[in-house]
């Protein structure tokens, strides 16, 4: 997985964001896999060998959570 920088992450996250209620990137979830509280816009994005990209906790690498595994605390 490579990560992409993201220039706009309001924008990509409106247009990539896999659920109806986009969240603000000030809002706070828990990631699952980590355990962490984290900040929504903080989220990283990484793309896998066909280019497909997805929304990753803020601590990928190290944790391999993305944007589904995210619960509103
Ligand atoms: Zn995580």
């Amino acid at each position: 997985m490579k990560e992409i920088l993201i220039e706009d992450k309001q924008k990509y996250l409106v247009e990539n964001y896999p659920f109806s209620e986009i969240p603000d990137l000030a809002d706070r979830k828990k990631c699952l896999h980590c355990g962490s509280n984290i900040v929504v816009g903080n989220y990283k994005v990484f793309a896998d060998e066909l280019g497909a990209e997805y929304i990753c906790c803020p601590n990928a690498p190290k944790c391999d959570g993305t944007v589904i595994d995210w619960i509103d605390i």
